[in-house]
């Protein structure tokens, strides 16, 4: 059964769009007649085409625009927000992806990296949130989505800035839920596994080399040694989520820290 989500001429910014999870999901949308705004790093070149490929495959309508902000810089998230919503004439729907990742012991943990990750990982949820709920309140209607992780609900070692960040994203998910439940507004974050983004397929190849094991042992005993299903979280299935997330079938769905890893999060 082909499900109708009714998206047709909405308005949507995903950050951290020019790779992996966000790239999947702006392109969900689109599919579905929502118009994003893209947001993220990389070769101008590189971003310019892939934007082109998204606006071939889009749904008729949908615009695929892109804005460069940095989500490390408060300002560049405000023009993000309100270059969307002059482009777009509003914005039903915002995707706080943006990360980054950094792995090392405490006591060993370089400043500037926690600086980095608290400023994209948290910080620019709650400052592209802070722009994006009073259009949402005015239209009466808006979704929220943050992609926090496995790690926003469990904690593995080496990576303190990351699940302190991803932590806050839950927290911050739940309390924004609360402010504006009863404006139409919901507000949920995703907790995905492993997910087969460029990154981790690196990390497969190279820890294979190192290890001198096969690439499959490395994904079931190194990468997903905590998932208890042995496999990735694939695009399609986070697509899912999310469009069940943004689409009315979901208007009663607010302040959740949506699992969907696996199991790893049970154990
Ligand atoms: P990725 O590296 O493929 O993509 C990250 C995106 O963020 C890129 O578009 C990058 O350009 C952008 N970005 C980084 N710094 C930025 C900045 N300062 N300003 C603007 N954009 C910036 O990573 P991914 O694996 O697709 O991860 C996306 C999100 O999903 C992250 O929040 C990550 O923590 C989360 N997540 C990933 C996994 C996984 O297994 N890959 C699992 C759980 C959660």
């Amino acid at each position: 059964m082909a499900v109708d989500y009714h998206l047709e001429g909405q308005a949507a910014v995903v950050t951290g769009s020019t790779s992996g999870i966000g790239q999947a999901m702006a392109a969900a949308l689109t599919a579905q007649g929502v118009s994003v705004v893209l947001n993220g790093f990389g070769e101008a070149a590189r971003i310019e085409a892939d934007r082109a490929a998204m606006q071939a495959r889009a749904a008729a309508g949908a615009k695929v625009l892109y804005h460069g902000a940095d989500m490390t810089r408060p300002a560049e998230i405000a023009e993000l927000i309100a270059f969307a919503t002059s482009e777009l004439g509003r914005l039903d729907i915002l995707v706080n992806n943006a990360g980054i990742q950094h792995v090392a012991p405490v006591d060993e943990f370089p400043d500037e990296k926690w600086a980095a990750i608290l400023a994209i990982n948290l910080s620019s949820v709650f400052h592209a949130t802070k722009h994006a709920l009073p259009i949402m309140k005015a239209q009466g209607r808006g979704r929220v989505v943050n992609i926090a992780s496995a790690h926003g609900l469990v904690a593995s070692p080496f990576k303190s800035a990351y699940v302190a960040a991803k932590h806050g994203v839950v927290g911050f998910t739940k309390s924004c839920a609360l402010e504006v439940a009863r404006q139409g507004i919901t507000v949920n974050a995703i907790c995905p596994g492993y997910v087969k983004t460029p990154l981790v397929e690196m990390q497969i190849g190279d820890q294979a080399k190192a290890r001198g094991i096969a690439p499959e042992r490395v994904v079931e005993e190194v990468i997903l040694a905590a998932q208890p299903n042995k496999a990735f979280v694939e695009y399609d299935q986070l697509a899912g989520l999310l469009l069940y997330l943004v689409s009315d079938l979901g208007a009663s769905t607010t302040g959740a820290a949506l699992s969907i890893d696996g199991g790893w999060t049970a154990a």
